[in-house]
């Protein structure tokens, strides 16, 4: 049976729905132009264009993978973040919106186009965040720390395709363990769910999303713990650490900081005006 394109998108849209899939037709759409290959225009253009049935057997498959809820960026395979294209699989964390305030804070940090700053990512996952601070910042050199190797891997194919592998290096392990030298900045954007809270979290993060990139121990600060009492030895003078955390864990996050002797402690919000990131310098 051969149906029109449109007829598609509405069908597909009422399934996804129906699954659950908070964005239906918006996710109908993109599955649509990765199925045909094409761009968003083509949909409004040809809406009568008649499906083939190779066409709509691939189609099928897409909208099932995403009724039972395998986030859409597992399944295109990317994901936009700061305007730019990261390939993204279940071995990383999915970049969020959420993440670029912390991009925008932090290149409030490193103002200067000119200086070679050296930047530390802990946890880089896709490298959404070193990468895209080296893109913004031409003369910058940064290093991307990852426990997992499949990760590392994501992390290093995004460093090639934008260009930035002459300027990015990849260390497995965790945390600073095998870390050397000092930096202008490190940022992180650590695992930071209580692990008690995943019984509420979405199908899709729970079970697509890596859980070693998700859980951060009972209240979520294990990592920020770690991470800001091993810091102040891999920071230059006046060098910043930057993190982004998690509902309700600002305030935390500023105290240990505060113990451990940062200045100039600050917080920003992201768009939903959530307490989203907490930034310091030594
Ligand atoms: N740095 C990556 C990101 O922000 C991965 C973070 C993580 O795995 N917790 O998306």
């Amino acid at each position: 049976m051969t149906i029109r394109l449109d007829q598609a998108l509405i069908e597909a849209t009422i399934r996804l729905k129906g699954a659950g899939v908070e964005f239906a037709r918006q996710d109908a759409n993109l599955l649509m132009m990765d199925c045909l290959k094409a761009d968003r225009d083509l949909l409004f253009r040809e809406p009568e264009r008649l499906l083939t049935d190779q066409e709509q057997s691939v189609f099928e498959e897409l909208v099932e993978r995403r009724e039972k809820r395998e986030p859409i960026s597992h399944i295109l395979g990317k994901r936009e973040f700061w305007s730019r294209e990261f390939i993204v699989n279940s071995h990383v964390l999915d970049p969020r919106p959420d993440t670029e305030t912390l991009i925008e804070l932090a290149l409030t940090e490193m103002p200067d186009m000119e200086k070679p700053y050296r930047v530390l990512d802990l946890g880089t996952g896709s490298g959404c965040i070193l990468l895209t601070l080296l893109a913004e910042r031409p003369k910058a050199t940064g290093v991307g720390v990852d426990i997992s190797l499949d990760a590392m891997k994501v992390a290093s194919a995004n460093a090639e395709n934008l260009n930035l592998e002459n300027r990015t290096s990849f260390i497995e392990g965790p945390w600073f363990a095998n870390v050397d030298g000092k930096f202008d900045l490190i940022v992180s954007n650590p695992p930071y769910i209580p692990d008690a809270v995943k019984g509420e979290l979405q199908p899709e993060v729970r079970e697509f999303e890596p859980h070693l990139a998700l859980f951060g121990g009972e209240d979520g600060l294990d990592c920020y713990r770690h991470i800001i009492s091993n810091a102040q030895s891999y920071l230059c003078g006046g060098g910043w650490l930057g993190f982004e955390v998690g509902i309700h864990q600002a305030q935390d996050v500023q105290k240990l900081m505060q113990i451990e002797g940062f200045r100039d402690i600050s917080c920003a919000n992201d768009l939903a005006g959530i307490a989203r990131c907490v930034f310091g310098r030594i």
